[in-house]
């Protein structure tokens, strides 16, 4: 490791490259491979580097086990969102990214209860986990997250979420983020 390594980043890459052979839930394509397809439209879609990360991490609560973390044998981590983000910013991922990361499940049950089109959009294992998940939001609860600092991004990452199950994609992998990892943990304890 040079001097510039981080632990952090390494842990979080590896992380991901273990995963590359396991499915993704009910899906055709690995969960590595969801995750880099997911930057990759945040990428396109010329999101930020923090959303961009996120993209790439929003499913890391499906790959750690931690004491907080309930599983159920079809749909892998349940609480994996906030699994997730706490995961995530104990290893000094901004705020801003962990609470996107925290909020793209929410995000799912706050679209299947206000746009019926999302709905159609849904892939049929997504459907079958909404139910797992709570279900769509009900009216409180989805004025609640209407009023979320970060809804607008949260909801773009949803939507790339959805996208990213194309099992013929190729693109950057996993490692071609180091850089842009490295420069956000950078800015820990400052
Ligand atoms: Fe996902």
């Amino acid at each position: 490791m040079d001097e510039s390594a981080d632990p952090v980043v390494e842990e979080v890459i590896s992380l991901l490259q273990d995963s590359g052979g396991e499915q993704y839930f009910g899906e055709a394509v690995t969960k590595l491979q969801h995750a880099e397809q997911c930057a990759w439209h945040a990428q396109q879609a010329g999101a930020d580097e923090e959303l961009i990360l996120a993209s790439l991490l929003h499913d890391v609560g499906h790959l750690i086990d931690t004491e907080s973390t309930i599983r159920d044998d079809r749909a892998g981590v349940i609480n994996h969102d906030d699994a997730g983000r706490r995961w995530l910013l104990e290893r000094g991922f901004s705020a801003r990214l962990a609470a996107l990361v925290g909020g793209h499940v929410d995000a799912k049950r706050y679209l299947t209860a206000t746009n019926a089109a999302y709905v159609e959009r849904l892939s049929p294992a997504s459907r079958e986990t909404l139910r797992l998940q709570g279900g769509p939001m009900d009216e409180s609860s989805a004025e609640a997250f209407a009023r979320e600092p970060e809804l607008r991004d949260m909801l773009r990452l949803r939507s790339w979420d959805e996208m990213a199950k194309d099992p013929k994609w190729q693109g950057p992998p996993v490692a071609s983020y180091r850089e842009m990892l490295v420069r956000h943990l950078s800015r820990r304890g400052r």
